[in-house]
């Protein structure tokens, strides 16, 4: 069957979409263009992945507990739905901008298309810092922020998750306000829920343990051994804190973990149980005793042999990643290496795995969530556990192969990987009307 082609740009892009390619968005258009010259006949869609689908920016009013009103601003982007609905977490951060949320949006499409999961690419987030909140204000927000991307989100239309500073609890608000709204209790909504609400086993750990899979496998082929090696993490939350464990637990000593407070460094390996009750008691790594303290940006210095950045986006950069001491990066977090530190890491043979790959385990067992939650029916830990390792690795090789055979990193791979399926099923469906 023969599908019209598509005038490939014929109209500049709106002014919003050509953000400063200082910043994600414009990191994003970056890569889809390092990556169409793989892309065949398919490259004469690759202008819809340099605009999303949809954009929604919403006030947030709420009361704050003094009586007072305060505004937040909100978005949802829904970047690419060509496969199925909208999937991509929430962020609550003071220094969210829609330029971020939207390559935060297109990486998911990237994302859940490279592990094959039936879903296009979106993410939502509040430009609010959640620290200076009560738990009522936090309520509040998300309640609010909820009702108002409602007009766009859905069991089958978008369905959010966690993000950086957003847990099981926040995800059981906004379930319980979609919910309300629609006049039927709707689990499937949001991923990343309590287990008691529908929420899957398995989940809270997901993206760690991807992350740690990955991992093992890109050492093996560079002959490291995981039982003895040294590690560096940056952030320690949910993504951080389970990869620093289950690599700990397989025998790498964490030598150093930084996060919004703080750097703490020990050569011997930091207790991580240690360390993760001190950051329950305390919100962060800083003043952890059993330690060194470093500078914030002693962290790069750092020896060790995977480093896995899982805090916030352009973390890498070209003023750092000469220093880097690791042979492997892991990238944990979303969008941490900007496009020139990534070709420094490549001159320098160090091996990244890219986000779009090793921090897909999250939304995998999201999705296995979602499934879940259609059917009723649950399934065990070691299911969950089972099937997720078994994606993971099994899309890890897909990327290994063709980064092989095109002689490409394993970025580029994985973009080939993923936007090739995009943009099929974009071909497939065809352009309405
Ligand atoms: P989180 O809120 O649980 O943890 C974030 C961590 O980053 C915290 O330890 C925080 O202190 C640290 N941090 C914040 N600013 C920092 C800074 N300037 N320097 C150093 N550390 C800093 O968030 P999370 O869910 O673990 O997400 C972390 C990253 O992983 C984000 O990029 C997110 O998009 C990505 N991610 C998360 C998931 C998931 O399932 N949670 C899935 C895929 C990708």
């Amino acid at each position: 069957m023969h599908t019209p082609a598509a005038p490939s740009s014929v109209h500049a892009l709106p002014s919003y979409l050509q953000a400063d390619h200082l910043g994600p968005w414009g990191i994003f258009l970056q890569q889809v263009d390092r990556v169409t010259p793989y892309l065949g006949d398919l490259a004469r869609w690759v202008e819809t992945l340099k605009r999303p689908k949809r954009m929604l920016i919403v006030d947030v009013p709420i009361h704050l507990d003094n009586g007072t009103v305060a505004h937040f601003e909100g978005y949802r982007v829904q970047h690419n739905t060509s496969r199925g609905p909208g999937k991509g977490g929430v962020r609550f951060h003071q220094d969210v901008t829609l330029s971020e949320v939207m390559a935060l949006a297109a990486w998911m499409s990237i994302k859940n298309a490279a592990v094959n999961v039936p879903y296009g690419g979106a993410k939502g987030g509040i430009r609010v810092d959640p620290r200076q909140l009560s738990a009522s204000e936090l309520e509040r927000v998300t309640r609010r922020y909820t009702s108002e991307i409602g007009l766009i989100i859905g069991p089958t239309k978008d369905i959010p998750a966690p993000d950086v500073n957003t847990n099981e609890q926040v995800m059981a608000w906004m379930m319980d306000t979609y919910s309300m709204n629609v006049g039927e209790t709707a689990t499937g909504v949001v991923t990343g829920k309590p287990v008691d609400l529908g929420g899957s086993l398995g989940r809270r750990e997901a993206t760690g343990r991807g992350v740690f899979t990955v991992g093992v496998e890109a050492a093996r082929r560079l002959g490291l051994e995981i039982n003895g090696a040294t590690v560096a993490v940056q952030g320690f939350g949910n993504v951080g804190g389970v990869s620093a464990r289950l690599f700990a637990e397989a025998g790498a000593r964490i030598v150093a973990v930084q996060d919004h407070g703080g750097t703490v460094y020990r050569a011997a390996g930091l207790d991580v149980a240690a360390l993760t009750a001190h950051v329950a008691r305390h919100g962060s790594v800083a003043g952890f005793e059993h330690a060194e303290t470093l500078a914030q940006d002693r962290f790069w210095d750092v020896p060790c042999d995977i480093l896995i950045p899982a805090a916030l986006e352009q973390q890498i950069t070209a003023v750092n990643a000469g220093r880097l001491q690791a042979r492997l990066v892991i990238e944990g977090a979303n969008g941490p290496t900007t496009p020139e530190a990534d070709d420094i890491l490549n001159d320098r043979g160090v091996l990244v795995v890219p986000d779009v790959i090793a921090n897909a385990g999250g939304v995998t067992v999201s999705y296995f969530e979602w499934v879940q939650d259609f059917s009723s029916f649950f399934w065990s830990e070691d299911e969950i556990n089972d099937r997720l390792i078994r994606i993971m690795r099994g899309a890890f090789d897909a990327v290994w192969q063709i980064a092989a055979e095109h002689h490409v990193s394993l970025r580029t791979a994985t973009f080939i990987v993923a936007c090739r399926r995009i943009l099929r099923a974009r071909d497939l469906r065809g352009l309405y009307p």
